[in-house]
């Protein structure tokens, strides 16, 4: 086994027990491999061991990536989630080549992905990102500001609006963490009760996905549990990539 076929098992074994702690069933939590700085062979890796849903966070280096693997992964259905922040010139490349979208936070953004999806495409499928620890300077909309942003993102003809994404600040205590994620997991139960068919709740990563699992998580984040420490981006060579 290389090692990352035998991190993906054991990601996949604390997900199965953190399921089984919440009284779920194993199937109930998709993991979504994060690529994010890592090169294509170590992508291959991952889906050579079964892997199939991989996350990135830089448009395009996601868009390479996926061009590299397209002909050594043809007939494996892939799919491709954008988890970084979206800039407006960003929107066609993403839009033309990703299948999900976790990071919506305003409306202008979902509008303009769901206008540029390619007619022959399937839905755009996309989480708003929110911001249940206010206050930290991050990205995400205001919980109070989600209900109208949810309806609106909800309409558009080609987008799917899935559920919600959030990245709570790490903290030391576990009870404070699963509130973190426990708010997450009442706003959707709300947007719910409103009439939207959420099923997708983003969160919980390498750190924190136990937490995340107990308090509902659909959809786990992983990166280096899986692929290993992450090279600093800004010092990141072609020839440096791939290596875990
Ligand atoms: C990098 C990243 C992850 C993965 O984080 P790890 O701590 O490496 O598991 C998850 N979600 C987002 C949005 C990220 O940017």
């Amino acid at each position: 086994m290389t090692t990352i076929s035998a991190n993906l098992q054991a990601i996949k074994d604390r997900i199965a027990s953190a399921c089984d702690a919440a009284g779920r069933p194993a199937g109930d939590v998709r993991l979504l491999a994060v690529s994010k700085t890592f090169g294509a062979a170590a992508v291959h890796e991952a889906v050579a061991a079964g892997q199939r849903l991989f996350g990135e966070n830089y448009v395009q280096e996601g868009i390479d990536k996926m061009q590299e693997l397209h002909a050594s992964t043809a007939g494996v259905p892939l799919e491709w989630h954008c988890i970084g922040p979206i800039q407006s010139n960003k929107t066609r490349l993403v839009a033309t080549h990703f299948d999900w979208v976790h990071t919506i936070d305003r409306l202008k953004t979902a509008q303009r992905l769901s206008d540029q999806r390619p007619g022959d495409a399937p839905p755009l499928q996309v989480c708003i990102q929110v911001n249940v620890d206010q206050g930290a300077n991050k990205s995400g909309v205001a919980p109070d500001e989600l209900p109208e942003l949810a309806q609106a993102v909800a309409k558009l003809p080609h987008l799917c609006l899935r559920g919600l994404m959030s990245i709570p600040e790490p903290t030391e205590d576990p009870q404070e963490q699963r509130a973190l994620f426990r708010r997450v997991r009442q706003l959707f139960d709300q947007l719910n009760a409103t009439g939207l068919c959420l099923d997708t709740l983003s969160m919980g990563m390498s750190d924190d996905l136990e937490a995340a699992v107990a308090e509902g998580s659909t959809l786990v984040r992983v990166g280096r549990a899986i692929f290993g420490h992450r090279p600093r981006k800004d010092t990141l060579t072609s020839s440096a990539q791939g290596l875990a």
